[in-house]
């Protein structure tokens, strides 16, 4: 059996709908997974990896995530994927250390 490519966006298209959804593929329910156990620096850095301003982009973007969001099939409300990114971006610690690691360019 072949192994799953998940670098091609194809693949989110049929797990993780948010994640397709988005123009950068952000890995959504891995930040907010970190956002729920209060790892608030790592959440942002998982969004830095798909977008290098998240906290702009928390504030701005029209977030086609939140209509492919499956609460919203349940539930009234999708979850408001584009606020908790915000979320993050507020509540993280001092990442310059962390960034210099990370950064390729
Ligand atoms: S809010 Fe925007 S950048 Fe963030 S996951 Fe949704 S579509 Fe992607």
């Amino acid at each position: 059996m072949k192994p799953t490519d998940i670098r091609d966006p194809e693949y989110f298209h049929k797990v993780v709908d948010c994640q397709y959804a988005c123009p950068a593929h952000t890995p959504v329910p891995e930040y907010i997974r970190l956002i729920a156990a209060g790892k608030y620096t790592e959440a942002y850095l998982i969004n830095w990896e798909s977008n290098v301003f998240p906290g702009v982009l928390g504030r701005t973007c029209d977030r086609p995530c939140e209509p492919a969001c499956r609460r919203g099939r349940v539930e009234e409300e999708p979850v408001a994927i584009c606020r908790l990114k915000r979320v993050a971006a507020d509540f993280k610690d001092d990442i310059n250390q962390r960034l210099d690691t990370r950064s390729t360019f």
